[in-house]
Protein backbone atom coordinates (compact mmCIF):
# COMPACT_ATOMS: atom_id res chain seq x y z
CA UNK A 1 0.00 0.00 0.00
CA UNK A 2 1.29 3.72 -1.15
CA UNK A 3 0.37 5.84 1.98
CA UNK A 4 0.83 9.49 1.52
CA UNK A 5 0.52 11.92 4.38
CA UNK A 6 0.57 15.71 4.24
CA UNK A 7 1.64 17.61 7.02
CA UNK A 8 3.65 20.24 9.57
CA UNK A 9 5.51 19.74 12.07
CA UNK A 10 4.18 17.99 15.36
CA UNK A 11 1.37 16.80 14.01
CA UNK A 12 2.04 15.23 11.21
CA UNK A 13 5.18 13.80 12.69
CA UNK A 14 3.35 12.05 14.95
CA UNK A 15 0.60 10.70 12.55
CA UNK A 16 3.65 9.46 9.78
CA UNK A 17 5.76 8.39 12.62
CA UNK A 18 2.59 5.79 13.23
CA UNK A 19 2.49 4.76 9.80
CA UNK A 20 6.40 4.16 9.88
CA UNK A 21 6.23 1.90 12.54
CA UNK A 22 3.07 -0.39 11.45
CA UNK A 23 5.36 -0.22 7.65
CA UNK A 24 8.24 -1.71 10.11
CA UNK A 25 6.05 -4.36 11.12
CA UNK A 26 5.70 -8.07 9.31
CA UNK A 27 2.06 -7.62 8.39
CA UNK A 28 2.23 -4.18 6.45
CA UNK A 29 6.10 -4.98 4.75
CA UNK A 30 4.53 -3.66 1.85
CA UNK A 31 3.23 0.02 3.04
CA UNK A 32 5.54 2.61 1.29
CA UNK A 33 4.85 6.26 2.89
CA UNK A 34 5.92 9.61 1.45
CA UNK A 35 5.38 12.63 3.99
CA UNK A 36 4.84 16.13 1.89
CA UNK A 37 5.72 18.31 4.27
CA UNK A 38 5.37 22.20 4.51
CA UNK A 39 8.06 24.76 4.10
CA UNK A 40 6.32 27.63 5.03
CA UNK A 41 7.74 27.84 8.36
CA UNK A 42 11.38 27.58 6.92
CA UNK A 43 13.64 30.37 7.69
CA UNK A 44 17.74 32.14 7.72
CA UNK A 45 19.21 32.53 10.79
CA UNK A 46 22.69 32.44 11.74
CA UNK A 47 23.08 32.64 7.75
CA UNK A 48 21.54 28.97 8.05
CA UNK A 49 18.44 27.60 6.08
CA UNK A 50 16.05 26.06 8.75
CA UNK A 51 13.25 24.06 7.81
CA UNK A 52 11.40 23.13 10.96
CA UNK A 53 8.70 21.13 9.56
CA UNK A 54 10.91 18.92 7.75
CA UNK A 55 12.92 18.69 10.29
CA UNK A 56 10.49 17.44 13.14
CA UNK A 57 9.22 14.89 10.66
CA UNK A 58 12.67 13.85 10.15
CA UNK A 59 13.89 13.46 13.53
CA UNK A 60 10.18 11.90 15.00
CA UNK A 61 11.06 9.21 11.93
CA UNK A 62 14.60 8.88 12.91
CA UNK A 63 13.61 8.45 16.37
CA UNK A 64 15.52 11.38 17.68
CA UNK A 65 12.95 13.75 18.73
CA UNK A 66 13.04 15.52 21.86
CA UNK A 67 9.51 14.42 22.53
CA UNK A 68 9.19 16.55 26.01
CA UNK A 69 9.09 19.50 24.05
CA UNK A 70 8.03 18.12 20.83
CA UNK A 71 10.62 19.51 18.45
CA UNK A 72 14.65 19.55 18.17
CA UNK A 73 17.01 16.44 18.93
CA UNK A 74 16.82 14.71 22.24
CA UNK A 75 20.04 14.58 24.36
CA UNK A 76 20.72 18.61 22.73
CA UNK A 77 23.10 21.41 24.28
CA UNK A 78 23.53 24.68 23.34
CA UNK A 79 27.14 25.70 23.16
CA UNK A 80 26.83 27.04 20.15
CA UNK A 81 23.83 29.08 20.88
CA UNK A 82 25.34 30.48 23.98
CA UNK A 83 28.29 31.25 22.09
CA UNK A 84 26.38 33.09 19.15
CA UNK A 85 24.66 35.61 21.77
CA UNK A 86 28.11 36.30 23.22
CA UNK A 87 29.01 37.43 19.69
CA UNK A 88 26.33 39.54 19.54
CA UNK A 89 23.81 37.34 17.45
CA UNK A 90 20.02 37.74 18.67
CA UNK A 91 19.13 34.02 19.62
CA UNK A 92 15.50 33.89 20.10
CA UNK A 93 15.21 31.10 17.75
CA UNK A 94 16.44 27.84 20.10
CA UNK A 95 18.84 25.87 18.12
CA UNK A 96 21.18 23.13 19.61
CA UNK A 97 24.53 22.01 18.78
CA UNK A 98 23.25 18.57 17.25
CA UNK A 99 20.61 20.11 15.16
CA UNK A 100 23.14 23.10 13.78
CA UNK A 101 24.98 20.46 11.60
CA UNK A 102 21.88 19.63 10.30
CA UNK A 103 21.22 23.27 9.17
CA UNK A 104 24.66 23.70 8.20
CA UNK A 105 24.74 20.53 6.27
CA UNK A 106 21.25 21.69 4.06
CA UNK A 107 22.88 25.32 3.46
CA UNK A 108 25.86 24.34 2.02
CA UNK A 109 24.02 21.63 -0.28
CA UNK A 110 21.66 24.70 -1.12
CA UNK A 111 24.30 26.70 -1.81
CA UNK A 112 26.40 24.14 -4.01
CA UNK A 113 22.90 24.25 -6.07
CA UNK A 114 20.81 20.62 -5.29
CA UNK A 115 17.22 21.23 -4.79
CA UNK A 116 15.46 21.16 -1.21
CA UNK A 117 14.08 18.35 -2.50
CA UNK A 118 17.14 16.11 -2.93
CA UNK A 119 19.25 17.40 0.01
CA UNK A 120 16.40 16.45 2.21
CA UNK A 121 15.88 12.60 1.13
CA UNK A 122 20.10 12.82 1.72
CA UNK A 123 19.64 13.82 5.40
CA UNK A 124 16.86 11.24 5.85
CA UNK A 125 19.12 8.51 4.69
CA UNK A 126 22.04 9.06 6.85
CA UNK A 127 19.76 9.28 9.85
CA UNK A 128 18.48 5.76 8.23
CA UNK A 129 15.09 6.67 7.25
CA UNK A 130 12.94 4.36 5.32
CA UNK A 131 10.21 6.54 4.45
CA UNK A 132 9.98 9.30 1.28
CA UNK A 133 10.37 12.62 3.05
CA UNK A 134 9.51 15.81 0.35
CA UNK A 135 9.65 19.41 0.86
CA UNK A 136 5.81 20.35 -0.89
CA UNK A 137 8.72 22.47 -3.50
CA UNK A 138 11.79 23.21 -3.58
CA UNK A 139 10.83 27.01 -4.68
CA UNK A 140 11.04 29.58 -1.80
CA UNK A 141 7.72 29.48 -0.02
CA UNK A 142 7.42 31.94 3.29
CA UNK A 143 4.12 32.08 5.09
CA UNK A 144 3.69 35.76 6.39
CA UNK A 145 1.38 36.77 9.18
CA UNK A 146 -0.90 39.75 9.32
CA UNK A 147 -1.58 40.96 12.99
CA UNK A 148 -2.92 44.17 14.17
CA UNK A 149 0.52 44.90 15.13
CA UNK A 150 1.41 44.31 11.30
CA UNK A 151 2.72 41.50 9.06
CA UNK A 152 5.03 39.15 10.70
CA UNK A 153 7.61 36.99 9.25
CA UNK A 154 6.22 33.18 10.55
CA UNK A 155 8.93 32.66 13.12
CA UNK A 156 8.81 36.16 14.37
CA UNK A 157 4.99 35.43 14.95
CA UNK A 158 5.15 31.76 16.46
CA UNK A 159 8.56 31.69 18.69
CA UNK A 160 9.44 35.36 19.23
CA UNK A 161 6.19 36.10 20.14
CA UNK A 162 4.99 32.95 20.70
CA UNK A 163 1.89 33.02 18.86
CA UNK A 164 0.23 35.44 20.78
CA UNK A 165 -1.02 37.98 18.22
CA UNK A 166 -4.49 37.38 16.66
CA UNK A 167 -4.22 36.19 13.31
CA UNK A 168 -6.35 38.53 10.75
CA UNK A 169 -4.93 36.66 7.87
CA UNK A 170 -2.30 34.34 6.21
CA UNK A 171 -0.01 34.89 2.92
CA UNK A 172 2.22 32.52 1.65
CA UNK A 173 4.93 34.76 -0.25
CA UNK A 174 6.68 33.17 -3.18
CA UNK A 175 3.72 30.65 -3.37
CA UNK A 176 1.99 31.13 -6.88
CA UNK A 177 5.79 31.28 -8.90
CA UNK A 178 6.19 27.84 -6.98
CA UNK A 179 5.94 24.46 -8.56
CA UNK A 180 5.79 21.08 -6.47
CA UNK A 181 8.98 18.89 -6.02
CA UNK A 182 9.41 16.08 -8.03
CA UNK A 183 7.26 12.96 -6.88
CA UNK A 184 4.88 15.44 -4.87
CA UNK A 185 2.11 15.47 -7.28
CA UNK A 186 2.38 11.43 -7.52
CA UNK A 187 2.46 11.01 -4.27
CA UNK A 188 -0.68 12.61 -4.23
CA UNK A 189 -2.23 11.30 -7.19
CA UNK A 190 -1.27 7.72 -6.59
CA UNK A 191 -1.91 6.97 -3.46
CA UNK A 192 -3.93 3.92 -2.27
CA UNK A 193 -4.29 6.19 1.28
CA UNK A 194 -3.83 10.50 1.60
CA UNK A 195 -3.93 11.52 4.75
CA UNK A 196 -4.60 14.74 5.68
CA UNK A 197 -2.42 14.63 9.16
CA UNK A 198 -3.63 16.33 12.46
CA UNK A 199 -1.69 19.43 11.57
CA UNK A 200 -2.58 23.31 11.73
CA UNK A 201 -4.77 23.51 9.10
CA UNK A 202 -4.05 27.64 8.50
CA UNK A 203 -0.34 27.12 9.37
CA UNK A 204 0.77 23.68 7.80
CA UNK A 205 -2.38 22.02 5.43
CA UNK A 206 -3.01 25.59 3.71
CA UNK A 207 0.98 26.46 2.49
CA UNK A 208 0.63 22.57 1.39
CA UNK A 209 -1.82 23.14 -0.72
CA UNK A 210 -1.38 26.64 -1.92
CA UNK A 211 1.33 25.02 -4.46
CA UNK A 212 -0.09 25.31 -7.46
CA UNK A 213 -1.37 21.60 -8.31
CA UNK A 214 -1.38 20.21 -5.43
CA UNK A 215 -5.15 21.14 -4.56
CA UNK A 216 -6.13 20.15 -7.41
CA UNK A 217 -4.14 16.70 -7.47
CA UNK A 218 -5.77 15.93 -3.72
CA UNK A 219 -9.54 17.25 -5.40
CA UNK A 220 -8.82 14.71 -8.47
CA UNK A 221 -6.62 11.72 -6.52
CA UNK A 222 -7.49 7.84 -6.72
CA UNK A 223 -6.49 7.50 -2.95
CA UNK A 224 -9.03 7.43 -0.07
CA UNK A 225 -8.48 10.17 1.41
CA UNK A 226 -8.59 11.02 4.67
CA UNK A 227 -8.32 13.86 7.64
CA UNK A 228 -7.72 13.58 11.53
CA UNK A 229 -8.54 17.22 13.12
CA UNK A 230 -5.92 18.88 14.99
CA UNK A 231 -8.94 19.82 17.07
CA UNK A 232 -9.79 17.89 20.20
CA UNK A 233 -12.67 18.61 22.14
CA UNK A 234 -12.94 22.21 20.94
CA UNK A 235 -8.97 23.11 21.36
CA UNK A 236 -5.79 22.36 19.98
CA UNK A 237 -3.30 19.55 20.81
CA UNK A 238 -0.82 22.43 20.65
CA UNK A 239 -0.20 25.66 18.81
CA UNK A 240 -2.59 28.10 18.18
CA UNK A 241 -5.10 26.04 15.20
CA UNK A 242 -8.25 26.81 17.97
CA UNK A 243 -7.09 31.09 18.25
CA UNK A 244 -7.48 31.22 14.88
CA UNK A 245 -10.01 29.00 13.79
CA UNK A 246 -11.71 31.27 16.11
CA UNK A 247 -10.50 34.95 14.73
CA UNK A 248 -11.21 34.12 11.35
CA UNK A 249 -14.30 33.26 12.25
CA UNK A 250 -14.50 29.51 11.58
CA UNK A 251 -16.36 26.84 14.44
CA UNK A 252 -13.48 26.06 16.79
CA UNK A 253 -14.06 22.04 16.28
CA UNK A 254 -13.51 19.49 14.42
CA UNK A 255 -16.81 20.42 12.58
CA UNK A 256 -15.28 23.66 11.53
CA UNK A 257 -12.22 21.99 10.74
CA UNK A 258 -14.26 19.54 8.48
CA UNK A 259 -15.74 22.58 6.83
CA UNK A 260 -12.04 23.55 5.74
CA UNK A 261 -11.38 20.26 3.98
CA UNK A 262 -14.87 19.80 1.95
CA UNK A 263 -14.26 18.72 -1.15
CA UNK A 264 -10.57 17.48 -0.61
CA UNK A 265 -11.25 14.58 1.89
CA UNK A 266 -13.36 11.91 1.71
CA UNK A 267 -12.93 10.91 5.77
CA UNK A 268 -12.99 13.23 8.51
CA UNK A 269 -11.26 11.29 11.50
CA UNK A 270 -12.58 12.78 14.91
CA UNK A 271 -11.86 12.27 18.31
CA UNK A 272 -14.31 10.09 20.70
CA UNK A 273 -14.28 13.61 22.85
CA UNK A 274 -16.44 15.14 19.93
CA UNK A 275 -18.38 11.76 18.72
CA UNK A 276 -21.50 14.17 19.21
CA UNK A 277 -19.89 15.80 15.98
CA UNK A 278 -20.02 12.77 14.01
CA UNK A 279 -23.63 13.31 12.56
CA UNK A 280 -23.30 17.15 11.84
CA UNK A 281 -20.00 16.13 10.27
CA UNK A 282 -21.92 13.25 7.58
CA UNK A 283 -24.47 15.55 6.91
CA UNK A 284 -21.42 17.55 5.20
CA UNK A 285 -20.81 14.51 2.95
CA UNK A 286 -17.68 13.57 4.67
CA UNK A 287 -17.46 9.69 6.01
CA UNK A 288 -16.98 9.73 9.69
CA UNK A 289 -14.28 7.67 11.99
CA UNK A 290 -14.13 8.38 15.87
CA UNK A 291 -11.58 7.14 17.42
CA UNK A 292 -8.86 7.90 19.94
CA UNK A 293 -6.79 10.41 17.93
CA UNK A 294 -4.55 11.46 20.85
CA UNK A 295 -1.04 10.18 19.84
CA UNK A 296 0.96 9.91 22.88
CA UNK A 297 3.55 7.42 22.57
CA UNK A 298 4.93 5.35 19.42
CA UNK A 299 1.79 2.41 20.56
CA UNK A 300 -1.19 5.52 20.18
CA UNK A 301 0.49 6.69 17.29
CA UNK A 302 1.00 3.30 15.52
CA UNK A 303 -2.81 2.21 16.51
CA UNK A 304 -4.08 5.07 14.80
CA UNK A 305 -2.56 4.58 11.64
CA UNK A 306 -3.68 0.98 11.31
CA UNK A 307 -6.97 2.09 12.07
CA UNK A 308 -6.32 4.51 9.17
CA UNK A 309 -5.08 1.81 6.91
CA UNK A 310 -8.11 -0.83 7.77
CA UNK A 311 -11.20 0.97 7.83
P1 LIG B 1 3.81 22.41 14.12
O1 LIG B 1 4.31 22.75 12.75
O2 LIG B 1 4.83 21.74 14.97
O3 LIG B 1 3.09 23.53 14.81
O4 LIG B 1 2.79 21.26 13.92
P2 LIG B 1 1.55 20.88 13.08
O5 LIG B 1 0.88 21.98 12.36
O6 LIG B 1 1.86 19.64 12.32
O7 LIG B 1 0.71 20.40 14.29
C1 LIG B 1 0.07 21.26 15.19
C2 LIG B 1 -1.33 20.72 15.32
O8 LIG B 1 -1.27 19.32 15.60
C3 LIG B 1 -2.07 21.36 16.45
O9 LIG B 1 -3.22 21.95 15.92
C4 LIG B 1 -2.41 20.18 17.38
O10 LIG B 1 -3.70 20.27 17.90
C5 LIG B 1 -2.27 18.98 16.49
N1 LIG B 1 -1.80 17.77 17.17
C6 LIG B 1 -0.60 17.57 17.75
N2 LIG B 1 -0.56 16.35 18.30
C7 LIG B 1 -1.75 15.74 18.04
C8 LIG B 1 -2.30 14.47 18.34
O11 LIG B 1 -1.68 13.61 18.98
N3 LIG B 1 -3.58 14.21 17.89
C9 LIG B 1 -4.29 15.13 17.19
N4 LIG B 1 -5.54 14.82 16.80
N5 LIG B 1 -3.80 16.35 16.90
C10 LIG B 1 -2.55 16.65 17.31
CA1 LIG C 1 5.42 24.20 11.67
Amino acid sequence: TSVTVLAGGVGGARLAHGFALAASSPSENELALTCVVNVGDDTERHGLHVSPDLDTVMYTLAGLNDEERGWGLTGESYATLAQLERLGEDTWFTLGDKDLATHVVRTARLRAGEPLSTVTARLAAALGIDARLLPVTDDRVRTLVSTPSGTLAFQEYFVRRQHADAVLGLTFEGVDAAGPAPGVLDAVSDAALLVVAPSNPFLSVEPVLAVPGVREALRSSRARRVAVSPIVGGRAIKGPAAQILETLGHDVSALGVARLYTGLVDVMVIDTADAALAAPIEDLGFEVLVTDTIMGGPAGRERLARELLRP
